[in-house]
């Protein structure tokens, strides 16, 4: 009588069948054994989350709609959103009287979010972004039927502002709405908002929007004096910027802050469902334990315990850098940067980025001179010093071309 639902005893759990266990360890031993290798994705390891984890992961926490409106549900973590975003909106010069945000699923769900309420703005806008900006980019402007300009980069991946002109410039009876990098995804560059700024002033054009795709780069640019970094936040010229929170700060679940200027937003303003609370954001079920694991970790470094980290991990990479340089790679690094570029050395035991024949290492909080060290060594046993020479010199990351026409399955 397996079947019979009136069996299935609601008082207790079902046990857990040891090869399910066994399925959970070997998937825990496979992250254990590449850890001394990870070197080549932007998540933060140092912050030890199980004091949250253990207490809070086992069950649902469901941040429905909006974050400032609690809601019906009583299973949320609205409260440490409000205050995460807070946190995040002050270190990006958000107005205090005029922001609003929420942590999405990501950094793609942010963007487009920020896209979205651009739109609403200007349903005629241009969208003009770098050609070394993540995929994502693109992808949202797709899905959003913008229509888009792809603007030159230089030779260390930051936008051309000159091509940026031009390109506004011929279509001046447009709105426009652009989308700039805090942190590529190659080589980290960031484009300066400010300049952005300046070059929409002198073209006059008022009907305009800028979002910064600040995914990896933005909180510890953040944690920078402004005079010391390039601009990529709201005193610059920002209208709205998204963060990573599974990058700097390494949440063991994907999420990212979006923050905008609320008056901005008063287009897509939503009217209250069932749930209590309007379904203001992308999606209408959020991660409660995304958005606590973000707030835990800013509550638990502080904003000098994110600048002296951000600050560690930069001498990490420069050293890493150094070491590069030293046996003859073609290495870069933007000046703030995490992220080692050069040519891919295709290493079997490292699992690395590669596009182009181009690579990176990104000296993530977690990552130490050790790794570097030993990284280095495999490279010089494996006979890649110079590197340069053999791998084809292409380094615009090209993005997809979403105007092409999607192939129709039969
Ligand atoms: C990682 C990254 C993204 C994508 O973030 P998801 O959270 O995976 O959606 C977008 N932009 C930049 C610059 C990134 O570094």
């Amino acid at each position: 009588m397996a079947d019979d639902p009136a069996a299935v005893d609601l008082h207790h759990p079902p046990a857990v069948d040891p090869e399910l266990l066994d399925v959970l360890d070997r998937l825990a031993d496979r992250r254990a054994a590449v850890a001394p290798f990870d070197i080549g994705f932007p998540a933060a390891t140092d912050i030890d989350y199980t004091p949250l984890t253990s207490r809070l992961a086992g069950r649902l926490l469901n941040n429905l709609g909006d974050p400032t409106v609690e809601g019906l549900y009583p299973h949320h973590t609205k409260r440490q959103e409000r205050e995460a975003i807070g946190i995040l909106g002050d270190l990006l010069h958000a107005p205090a009287q005029d922001r609003w945000g929420y942590i999405a699923g990501g950094a793609s769900e942010g963007t487009e979010y920020a896209l979205l309420v651009a739109r609403s703005l200007y349903p005629d806008a241009i969208a003009y972004h770098s050609a070394a900006c993540h995929d994502s980019v693109p992808g949202a402007i797709h899905r959003l039927g913008m229509r888009s300009v792809t603007i030159r980069v230089d030779a260390v991946d930051e936008i051309d502002y000159d091509d940026l002109a031009a390109q506004i410039d011929r279509r001046r009876d447009r709105p426009a709405v652009v989308v700039a990098n805090a942190g590529t995804p190659m080589r980290e560059a960031v484009d300066d908002v400010r300049h952005i700024s300046a070059v929409l002033d002198q073209l006059a054009v008022r009907r305009r929007f800028v979002h910064v795709d600040a995914a990896l780069a933005g909180l510890p640019l953040a944690t920078v004096s402004p005079r010391l970094r390039p601009g990529f936040d709201f005193d610059d010229g920002a209208d709205s910027v998204v963060l990573s929170g599974h990058k700097f700060p390494g949440t063991p679940l994907p999420c990212a802050a979006v923050i905008v200027r609320d008056s901005r937003r008063r287009a897509l303003l939503a009217t209250p469902t069932y749930t209590g609370s309007p379904n203001a954001t992308v999606a209408c079920s959020r991660s409660g334990l995304a958005v606590l694991a973000f707030w835990f970790a800013l509550k638990l470094l502080g904003v000098d315990g994110l600048r002296r980290r951000a600050a560690a991990s930069r001498d990490v990479a420069a050293y890493a850098h150094q070491r590069l340089v030293d046996i003859g790679w073609d290495a870069h690094r933007h000046p703030l940067g995490f992220t080692v570029c050069f040519p891919d050395p295709r290493l079997p035991r490292w699992p690395l980025a590669a596009i182009g024949g181009w690579s990176h290492l990104i000296a993530m909080p977690g990552v130490t001179r050790e790794h570097v060290d030993a990284f280095l060594a495999d490279a010089l046993a494996h006979h890649i010093n110079g590197a340069t020479t053999a791998v084809p010199r292409q380094r615009t990351v090209r993005p997809v071309d979403f105007t092409a026409p999607i192939p129709v399955l039969a």
